[in-house]
């Protein structure tokens, strides 16, 4: 596959597991594609059509695909790209320089998974961003969650918890933005975060994965994305 042009590359960078990010150290191993061959079929989707440099067309559910199984792919390929992203900055991002979890002066985050933490708690973003990730790796990796076996059905609620993976994901871009962005323009990462993000807000916005309210954040940058 063949990107040209200037986005081109930007596009590149955004596939996870292939970007050439200089400081590539994930905090995490990369997880692969769930259900198999047939994830691996999507998976390759998303990638060719990333390369074609169109996002809108990227994020759409290709014809006769099983929406659930669109939404499995996606959301561990938006797990991976949010842990390479991070894990650029981990060095930054410390319990010194963020001593609490926020994405500007107007809102911060505490943690609470509703089964082990109920009452959420205020902690530093790298461990906000530690129990996030935490959170979601262990939903990935639950099978009666995410399906690795072919044809396995997945649980009536899988939507809403894929909804919660991607209110939490945004978070984590939410607190980039605000507070690491300076880095990320020093390390020129600026066009391969931006093209995540964008990716990340047209993929949530075509399957209405995130209340409006959650991106307030970002709610400048959101518009202009959409
Ligand atoms: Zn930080």
């Amino acid at each position: 596959m063949a990107a040209s042009g200037l986005c081109g590359s930007d596009f590149m960078l955004c596939q996870s597991g292939k970007s050439p990010l200089r400081n590539q150290k994930t905090f995490r191993p990369k997880k692969n594609a769930p259900s198999g061959s047939k994830g691996a079929q999507l998976q390759a989707h998303i990638d060719a059509t990333l390369g074609s440099g169109n996002l809108r067309e990227a994020v759409r559910l290709p014809p006769g695909e099983d929406i659930n199984e669109w939404l499995a792919v996606n959301t561990v390929d938006f797990f991976n790209q949010v842990n390479i992203l991070y894990g650029t900055l981990s060095e930054f991002c410390t319990p010194s320089n963020c001593p609490t979890m926020t994405a500007g002066p107007k809102y911060e985050y505490r943690w609470a998974d509703g089964v082990t933490i109920k009452k959420p708690i205020e902690v530093s973003a790298p461990k906000y961003v530690e129990y996030l990730m935490d959170w979601i790796e262990s939903q990935l990796d639950d099978e009666r969650i995410f399906p690795q076996r072919l044809g396995a059905p997945f649980p009536p609620n899988f939507q809403d918890v894929v909804k919660t993976i991607f209110k939490r994901l945004f978070r984590v871009y939410a607190h980039i933005y605000h507070s690491h962005f300076q880095k990320i323009v020093s390390l020129k990462e600026e066009a391969h975060l931006n093209t995540c993000f964008k990716h990340f807000v047209l993929f949530t916005w075509e399957f209405r994965l995130i209340d409006k309210g959650e991106l307030a954040p970002l709610h400048d940058l959101v518009e202009s994305i959409l």
